[in-house]
């Protein structure tokens, strides 16, 4: 009989669009799930200090996870707008706030927001 509490139910979703991402980007193998696990414990005990933050957990476990790929696997997600060029990542924004997106800071454009990144080259082609 446990309430969910504003803090699981973050967690929660932070979890799962980032994941969401990950299965989008074709990444999301076991040890990558355990990247995004690993960031969501340390997230909690950043909510504990300071739960004015709960609305940004989502945003900072995106950028934790990509900062651990990139030591592990390189860039990620990669970005779907710019053909051509080096292959670049997207970049969360806000860093710290919420409903975040994805952004190409090359294109200056948003690509999506967090947890709806479509498949791997496939996903945010300009319509015009
Ligand atoms: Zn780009």
């Amino acid at each position: 009989m446990e309430a969910v509490t504003p803090l699981e139910q973050a967690l929660h979703t932070a979890r799962a669009l980032v994941l969401a991402d990950l299965v989008a980007g074709e990444v999301a193998e076991a040890d990558v799930v355990s990247l995004v696990e690993e960031a969501v414990v340390q997230r909690r005990w950043w909510v504990e200090q300071w739960p004015d933050g709960v609305a940004y957990v989502a945003g900072l476990v995106a950028q934790d996870v990509q900062d651990a790929l990139l030591d592990r696997y390189g860039r990620w997600p990669l970005c779907p707008v710019c053909g051509g060029g080096d292959p670049h990542a997207l970049e969360v924004e806000p860093e710290l706030g919420p409903d975040p997106h994805w952004v190409c800071h090359q294109a200056g454009v948003k690509v999506a927001a967090l947890g709806s990144l479509g498949p791997a080259g496939t996903g945010g082609t300009p319509s015009s």
